[in-house]
């Protein structure tokens, strides 16, 4: 975790301001240490109950994270048919692999049944497609919507009734009569119901209707209780108490698993809660622009390379990295892209000079993932920190990655 030790923010006893320098800002920072106590935390946490994470790696695709958690013994969840070549760039055995894709063609599943990952259908077209053309020859997962509203915005939310995520709960009937006609193994059940969840309430109410939904398939071998686990993005924000809800799960689970007949493997698929406290994004202070009504500070970055403020309205908290002893001030932060490109409104920070460095929190998670080029800008450098060393993990962009896939003709 970044600390403030003898006025530095520091992570893993290496200064920050110190990292920002040496790769320049706009820069991600991620905590290899954090990242990896994040998935023992969660694996840990569920006594002596089969439990598998399939870490949703479209948070944080960089490869050497990838890495980093096949090393710890992570599975991967992949929503791409990319997000699949990755993993298995990445060293994954396809078996690990689970691919939950959404809107995907049939041909784009049969690529990754040709790799020989755990595939996870969530319509019931595709579904009998995939029978059509499989039969009972290729294992697959489905994904249950149960109409669960979770999580703390619409965007993220996808258990609700207008969701196009899933199938939904209430086809059952249809469900089963397409999965005994087309005799497909159904080897597991998958529900997801969005982000930000606190407690283990939500989860075993979805849980109960995916046992009830079970007892319609006699060839289980796991349930994935998908994500959503809550992750602080306030100072004193209330998170999930993992321990404890990991136990309540893991109780409701074997008592499940004793009236199914059969022990099977608990499974989850978190992406934030692995990652997103582990990064950090700095940036650098350009100017210092007082209106009549507000002091905005702006930065050398903005939405195109952290765009979770303006998309989601998410919260990032920030802190100045160079003046961590100042008064605190009221400001707004804005980034350098022309249109409205707020990272904060009306936030406290200890007083900001031009120059300052800047860093946020919670970048770990849907940072870099879903940064752009917006107004030709270059993508930030990632750096990762591991074992009380920085590393370079990816480059800056340059003007040739800007214009690698531009053809220029004669007009
Ligand atoms: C995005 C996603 C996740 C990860 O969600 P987080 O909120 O980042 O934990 C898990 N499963 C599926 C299918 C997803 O699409």
């Amino acid at each position: 975790m970044m600390q403030l030790i003898n006025n530095q923010y520091q992570i893993q006893g290496l200064n920050l301001i110190d990292v920002a320098n040496q790769y320049e800002t706009p820069v991600y920072v991620y905590d290899g240490d954090k990242i990896v106590n994040q998935y023992r935390k969660l694996s840990s946490a569920f006594g002596s109950t089969k439990v598998k994470i399939k870490y949703a790696c479209k948070a944080l695709t960089n490869i050497n994270i990838l890495k980093l958690l096949k090393n710890e013994g992570s599975g991967i969840d992949t929503v791409s048919i990319q997000e699949v070549w990755l993993a298995i760039k990445a060293g994954f055995d396809p078996k690990d692999i689970l691919y939950t894709p959404n809107c995907v063609s049939i041909e784009e599943i049969a690529m990754a049944v040709e790799l020989g990952v755990q595939i996870n259908i969530d319509n019931i077209s595709i579904l009998e497609q995939f029978g059509n053309k499989y039969g009972n020859t290729v294992p697959v997962c489905i994904r249950i919507n149960p109409h669960i509203m979770a999580g703390g915005n619409h965007q993220i939310s996808t258990g609700h009734i207008d969701s196009k995520f899933g199938i939904s709960y209430y086809q059952m009937r249809h469900l089963v009569r397409v999965v005994t006609l087309h005799n497909i193994d159904v080897v597991g059940l998958h529900m997801h119901t969005g982000s930000d969840i606190l407690d283990a309430g939500v989860f075993i109410q979805g849980a109960e209707l995916l046992y009830d939904a079970a007892k319609n398939f006699k060839n289980l071998r796991f349930l994935d209780f998908g994500s959503g686990f809550k992750v602080a993005y306030k100072l004193g924000d209330y998170t999930v108490n993992i321990a404890e809800t990991g136990k309540a799960i893991s109780e409701s689970f074997n008592n499940f698993c004793k009236e199914y007949g059969r022990e099977l493997e608990l499974w989850f698929e978190p992406g934030k809660y692995i990652v997103s406290e582990a990064g950090f994004f700095v940036v650098k202070v350009n100017v210092i622009k007082q209106t009549t009504s507000t002091v905005f500070v702006g930065v050398d970055s903005g939405q195109n390379h952290l765009i979770r403020p303006m998309f989601y309205n998410a919260h990032h908290h920030i802190v100045n990295l160079s003046n961590p002893e100042g008064t605190e001030r009221i400001y707004s932060v804005v980034g350098y892209i022309c249109e409205t490109d707020t990272f904060a409104w009306d936030r406290k920070l200890n007083e900001v000079r031009e120059g300052d460095l800047l860093a946020f929190y919670n970048a770990g998670a849907y940072g870099y993932s879903m940064s752009s080029n917006y107004n030709s800008r270059f993508r930030p450098a990632e750096v990762l920190i591991y074992k009380g060393e920085s590393h370079l993990i990816r480059k800056r962009e340059t003007m040739e990655d800007l214009l690698k896939n531009q053809v220029e003709v004669d007009l």
